[in-house]
């Protein structure tokens, strides 16, 4: 029975994820037409330093479409710091850390809005509502959050369980209808949906014939999941990657240290030779070349030719935004005051959602 249910599920896991996928190539197609139409949400929590995970995999995205003329959203997720840890850690150094790698990307404050969640009450109390509205049993079967409770090795806190109702107050605050994830995070992305339809369904509206909120789409990104130096998945939390604030040497280094296979002779082949073929790909993404053009090319130089080209391409890649974030760093003022106004700017926002919400809810006394 138990498998019975479990096999349900990833056939509509498998089902969920080829729709999303058709809808985020429909999106993508319209975005150059139409900017104006959307609003982009994305985040990361400041559990460690941004890495070339974050580059290749969001951050260069996240320029584009800002630069597309998407109005953009950018969260530094600090209350989910402590969805699966004691402590916040050094919290204040990787926020700032986070905003002066953002603006060495590209991300423009003049356009976009860097902000905490710590900053924003509004944005925080739409969870009342939003958890008034989803059961504890759909909670409990998101598998994100199960698969997260079991990397942490800890017991399932509160916070954790109902991470992806904050999640669906982050989204949905800003009123955005894109947010560009990763497969991973798509349970949340329903959960936001159906967030929305039932706060519509239960609580009505602020202004007849429009629901308070939109129903959030994912932007798949075509960017792979770039791999560690021990050949899982580049986490912050796992030290096993490679900082976009490294330098040169600290790149050469842990670029030489990434395990490899015994087999010589350089191929592509992701299946079944995971961690070379991270490596060609990185050179791919630095190098703006066909994966498996790289991979003829050293053919039997070996893992060291192999490296030696990653270790130059990533450092060439990365230069100008290293010389840049350094300066930035070096202007601590500058950076405290990006995320001041971000956050003045997300506050008016959340204020003016929540008086909707109120509205909608017949809350206003
Ligand atoms: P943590 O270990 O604390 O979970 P993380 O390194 O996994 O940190 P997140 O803040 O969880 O980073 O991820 C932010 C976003 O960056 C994700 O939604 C994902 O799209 C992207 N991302 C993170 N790691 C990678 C990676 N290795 N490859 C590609 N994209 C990544
Ligand atoms: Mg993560």
């Amino acid at each position: 029975m138990a498998q019975t249910e479990s096999e349900g599920s990833d056939v509509r896991l498998e089902g969920t994820l080829q729709a999303s996928m058709a809808r985020s190539a429909a999106i993508e197609q319209d975005l150059p037409a139409h900017p104006g139409n959307y609003r982009m949400l994305t985040g990361d929590r400041p559990t460690g330093e941004l890495h070339i995970g974050h580059y290749f995999g969001s951050l260069l995205n996240r320029v584009r479409l800002q630069d597309t003329g998407v109005q953009t959203w950018v969260l530094i997720a600090d209350y989910q710091v402590i969805t699966d840890r004691d402590g916040v850690g050094p919290i204040r150094e990787r926020v700032m850390s986070a905003v002066a790698t953002y603006l060495a990307m590209g991300i423009d404050p003049a356009r976009s809005t860097i902000f905490t969640h710590s900053a924003v009450p509004a944005l925080n109390q739409l969870m009342l509502p939003f958890l008034s509205v989803v059961t504890d049993a759909e909670l409990r079967r998101n598998p994100t959050v199960k698969s997260e409770m079991e990397d942490s090795g800890r017991p399932l806190s509160g916070l954790l369980l109902t991470y992806p109702v904050h999640q669906a107050a982050d989204i949905l605050f800003c009123k955005a209808n894109v947010v560009p994830v990763g497969k991973d995070q798509l349970p949340h992305l329903e959960i936001a949906r159906v967030i929305a339809r039932r706060f519509d369904e239960r609580y009505g509206r602020a202004v007849p014939d429009h629901p308070v909120f939109p129903s959030p789409e994912a932007l798949l990104s075509a960017a792979p999941n770039i791999l560690g130096t021990d050949g899982t998945k580049m986490s912050k939390s796992k030290g096993n990657t490679i900082e976009i604030g490294m330098d040169a040497d600290q790149t050469a280094k842990l670029v030489k240290r990434a395990v490899t296979d015994s087999e010589r002779h350089i191929t592509y082949d992701p299946v079944n030779r995971p961690e070379v073929s991270n490596l060609v790909l990185l050179a791919a993404l630095c190098l703006g070349r066909d994966p498996q053009d790289i991979a003829d090319q050293i053919g039997d130089g070996g893992a060291g030719a192999l490296k030696r080209m990653v270790t130059e391409a990533l450092n060439e890649t990365l230069a100008p935004v290293r010389a840049r974030r350094t300066e930035l760093m070096a202007a601590p003022d500058h950076l405290r005051e990006v995320l001041r106004q971000g956050n003045e700017r997300a506050n008016e926002r959340a204020d003016a959602t929540l008086a909707q919400v109120r509205q909608a809810m017949q809350m206003v006394y």
